[in-house]
């Protein structure tokens, strides 16, 4: 059987067509199918009575309005498609770097139970007495210098239109010697090719607030990122002071005075099994009685020796999270896990990357070598190395960045196939190390958590293209 697909479009034989292997199918309401495509993030709605001979291929049972609309956006393709899909797909190349994580610290005054910091026996020794970390595990305002300047050099070198610095640690504010003197000189650096301002965050705990840090911070128009868990039993349950005390007062009193004092705060929040099934009321008090809009949720991510006793399957908590999302979403506010993928899917862009740490981050540890993820300097040793001190330091030449920067779906054999792989992005290689024993291997958060998170999105899909057609029916206009 030959139809016309449009006049764009030889005629077709349809009988040489099947379902692209690629297609994944969710029921999002009673008798509805939704189809996705991950090659341009294409969703069709059909209705359930037609799923079975779409899969039988009796394709003459289907109206043909479905039947080309289906062909037009390759949810119907020729059998040799699914086999060089992935060829079609272009690879962004990597430009240099546009993002730095300066690393103060390597130790933290707060035990949080989930931490890398926290698990790893060396560190944790130090953290008990924080105030002295010793040098070597301390930045100094040289090796920072350092880094500003080979950093510099790379962002010239690739003609980086924009950047980011990203202030860490361990928790930051244990050195605020070298943080005083970095901040301004960040916000002074310039290179040809800039067109927007350097963004500055500072991520720290909150346990520490320095006023004159803050002056600074708020004279440098610095970000200051605040990790907090959700409502006071969340962030205690996870996040204990050194003593074993809550922390939550000491952190929500940081961000009043700090947003006093006219610095933009944003939140992060872990999730676990403290606080899994209560995101979108956690969402809704950063928002209503935080003044907080724009937070993140962090994918728990396991500990080397698999000791992180709050660790959950993030495909569990990929309903909540997504309530947070539009809980956040209903009071005009943004949450930046769910968003990572809404703009690729609503750009039609395919989502190669999940992580900077793939793709244009450089992080410094405090003694200046260098690795692409700032989790990696515990239990990812191997792949930090170089360092900012050495006069001829050329980040992009060292093969860590090299091979990070090629980890991703696209080019992970037991990803071909798979129905998320433009949406997914690989997430986190990090996991994948310490839970599998390389980077190469699937991250077990991503594949019951991409399915879960897109068929959310199908829902929401389907919710609003039905709203959107009862406003149009209100308004007259009997679409
Ligand atoms: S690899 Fe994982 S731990 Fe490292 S920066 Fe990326 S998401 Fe975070
Ligand atoms: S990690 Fe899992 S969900 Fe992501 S592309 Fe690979 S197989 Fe698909």
């Amino acid at each position: 059987m030959n139809v016309l697909v449009n006049n764009r479009f030889p005629a077709v034989d349809v009988g040489a067509l099947a379902l692209s292997g690629y297609v994944h199918r969710h029921q999002v309401a009673e008798g509805v199918i939704a189809l996705y495509h991950p090659f341009g993030h294409e969703i069709a709605f059909i209705p359930e009575e037609l799923a079975e001979p779409l899969d039988a291929r009796r394709f003459e049972q289907l109206p043909p309005e479905i039947l080309n609309d289906l062909i037009q956006r390759s949810f119907l393709v020729p059998e040799d498609f699914d086999r060089t899909a992935l060829d079609q797909v272009s690879v962004p190349p990597i430009k240099g770097f546009f993002s730095l994580w300066l690393l103060m610290v390597q130790t933290c005054n707060m035990a949080c139970r989930y931490c890398v910091v926290e698990a790893d026996k060396q560190t944790r020794k130090v953290a008990q007495d924080p105030e002295k970390t010793q040098a070597g595990t301390r930045m100094t305002p040289e090796t920072a210098d350092r880094a500003i300047e080979v950093f510099r050099d790379n962002l010239e070198r690739n003609r980086q239109p924009f950047a980011k610095t990203t202030i860490y640690g361990g928790e930051p504010l244990l050195n605020r010697l070298t943080v005083a003197h970095v901040v301004p000189r960040l916000r002074q650096m310039r290179w040809e090719g800039q067109t927007q301002p350097l963004e500055i965050l500072c991520f720290t705990n909150g346990l520490i607030y320095d006023p004159k840090i803050t002056d600074i911070f708020a004279e440098n128009d610095v970000t200051v990122g605040l990790s907090l868990d959700g409502l006071k039993s969340h962030n205690d349950a996870s996040r204990p002071l050194l003593n074993g005390g809550g922390s939550f007062d000491k952190i929500v009193a940081s961000l009043k005075r700090y947003k006093e004092a006219g610095v933009r705060v944003g939140l992060s929040c872990t999730i676990g099994k403290h606080n899994k099934d209560d995101l979108a009321e956690i969402a809704a008090f950063f928002a209503d009685e935080l003044g907080v809009n724009a937070f993140q949720l962090q994918t728990p991510i396991d500990v080397p020796g698999n000791r992180n006793p709050l660790y959950v399957q993030m495909g569990e908590a990929a309903k909540p999270a997504w309530e947070a999302f539009k809980a956040m979403r209903a009071r005009g506010g943004e949450e930046g896990l769910a968003m990572r993928r809404l703009v690729p899917f609503m750009t039609g862009r395919f989502h190669h990357r999940d992580c900077a740490a793939v793709g244009g981050e450089l992080v410094v540890s405090p003694d200046g070598t260098l690795g692409p993820c700032h989790n990696a300097t515990i239990g990812g040793e191997q792949y930090f190395n170089g360092n900012v001190t050495d006069p001829k330091c050329n980040p992009e030449v060292q093969s860590n960045f090299i091979e990070w920067h090629a980890r991703m779906p696209v080019n992970m054999p037991g990803c071909h196939g798979c129905s998320f792989i433009g949406l997914c992005g690989g997430g986190c290689p990090y996991n994948a190390l310490i839970n599998k024993g390389s980077i190469w291997e699937k991250d077990p958060q991503q594949c019951y958590y991409m399915k879960n998170y897109v068929d959310l999105l199908l829902e929401d899909c389907w919710e609003r293209y039905v709203e959107s057609r009862h406003s149009a029916q209100a308004g007259g206009l009997g679409l």
